[in-house]
């Protein structure tokens, strides 16, 4: 993957989905993230042409990115939701996905959440027996158990999601009583669920997991006698974020998908529903974050100061991070040299960028940091009192701000001084 073909470029100018990102950045201000709604409905296409599967539904993590009118756009192209907590499935419901198209894959939430995302009529994929167990005395119409595999890969070690160890998933012989027990409580449908973990571009390990979960699921399926309303093989198709990498093979993966469907026929014999739940192939290559260079300064390191640190992009110092980031100003000369770009936060974790080869930086500058669609958003804090960034969509060639910065009063609304700290004039 060679990021510069993520732009267009005329006139020596670079252009992100047929705008310019100079004129952008002086417009709306820094940081600042420009999404394309034609870049997530391709995506999704993408997605579909692929895994074009009898009875497949795709379910957006939004975790991923929230941003109501992202979620909209997803709406609009027949895609349903894998949603995180009550929270989430209230605002999905609310942008108007149907309850049948929203599924809850919460972990360790109490009776109560649990409760409220049920009375909505939304599915849920219980993290542990003792979830179900929890609200077992009113039983939801479906049950659905997240089955951990015992194999799980993820870019980082933060992102891995199955495995041993792991906090997610229940080990399937232990799944089997759990699916006893609600066939017990009168439950009548069922489903089936695992998510091992996130920004995987290797298309052999979905063969690889997606074949033990569809034999673990056939093994509680002979075990119990349960004939599965849907199998859900979680998400995680992952995006390159560094140069050179290979885009995930759509191609390959929907053909290993459909080669473990016909070996295990008989689990689809009833029109049993496949559903995946990618959020970052979704959302991720559709924003870039605009930032401008504040300060550069070439002692025993070279460091960029800009005004995007770690509370926009949190990536980088969560896990490790690596996302391309590119001179707007000055992208057709050679790299300089190397340098670490970072933010106004008062930590030594506060790098967007480690030793990324960029050319030379001048204050003034704008710089774009790719791949700031998912997990950058829906991840950004006020820390060191600072807002988050504005949000601004490029629909053909129309421009929308789709979230304002955060003035001082915002970031500080939720907190009560009592009364007898309050300052009184004397
Ligand atoms: C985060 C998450 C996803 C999406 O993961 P991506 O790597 O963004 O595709 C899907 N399902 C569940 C349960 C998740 O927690």
């Amino acid at each position: 993957m060679n990021f510069i073909d993520s732009f267009q470029v005329k006139e020596n100018k670079l252009f992100f989905s047929g705008k310019d990102l100079n004129d952008l950045a002086e417009k709306y201000g820094t940081p600042l993230i420009v999404y394309s709604r034609k870049i997530i409905e391709d995506n999704i296409d993408r997605l579909n042409e692929s895994l074009n599967f009898n009875n497949f539904s795709l379910h957006y993590a939004m975790k991923a990115n929230y941003n109501p009118a992202l979620l909209s756009i997803i709406r609009n192209k027949n895609v349903g939701i894998d949603a995180a907590n009550f929270n989430e499935v209230s605002l999905a419901l609310r942008i108007g996905f149907k309850k049948e198209s929203i599924i809850a894959s919460p972990n360790n939430l109490d009776r109560r959440e649990l409760l409220n995302i049920k009375n909505t009529g939304v599915t849920i994929n219980f993290d542990d027996i003792s979830q179900f167990e929890t609200i077992s005395d009113s039983p939801p119409d479906t049950v659905s158990f997240r089955i951990n595999p015992g194999i799980g890969k993820g870019e980082f070690e933060g992102t891995t999601t199955g495995g041993k160890g792991s906090k997610f998933g229940i080990p399937p012989d232990i799944a089997i009583n759990g699916y006893k027990m609600a066939i017990k409580s009168g439950v009548q449908r069922f489903g089936i669920h695992m998510m091992t973990g996130s920004n995987v571009l290797d298309a052999s390990f979905f063969r690889e997991s997606i074949g033990i979960f569809f034999s673990i699921a056939s093994r509680i399926a002979n075990e119990t006698g349960i004939d599965f309303d849907f199998i859900d093989i979680g998400g995680g198709f992952g995006v390159p974020y560094r140069s050179g990498e290979n885009p995930l093979d759509l191609k390959k993966l929907g053909l290993y998908i459909s080669e473990n469907i016909s070996k295990f026929k008989d689990l689809f014999k009833n029109k049993t529903r496949l559903i995946a739940e990618p959020g970052r192939y979704i959302i991720a290559n559709s924003a870039i974050i605009l930032t401008k260079v504040t300060s550069v300064k070439s002692y025993d390191k070279y460091i960029i100061g800009t005004d995007t640190g770690m509370n926009i992009l949190i990536r980088p110092a969560l896990y490790g991070a690596v996302h391309p980031i590119i001179s707007v100003n000055r992208f057709y000369d050679k790299a300089e040299k190397k340098g670490d770009i970072v933010g106004q936060i008062c930590e030594n974790t506060d790098r967007i960028g480690k030793d990324v080869e960029i050319q030379k930086c001048e204050i003034g500058d704008i710089l774009a940091i790719l791949n700031g669609g998912a997990y950058v958003a829906s991840m950004s804090s006020n820390y060191n009192l600072l807002p988050r960034a504005s949000e601004i969509l490029i629909d053909e060639d129309r421009l929308f701000l789709i979230r304002r910065k955060e003035e001082l009063d915002d970031m500080i609304s939720t907190f009560i001084i009592p009364e007898h700290l309050k300052l009184r004039e004397k």
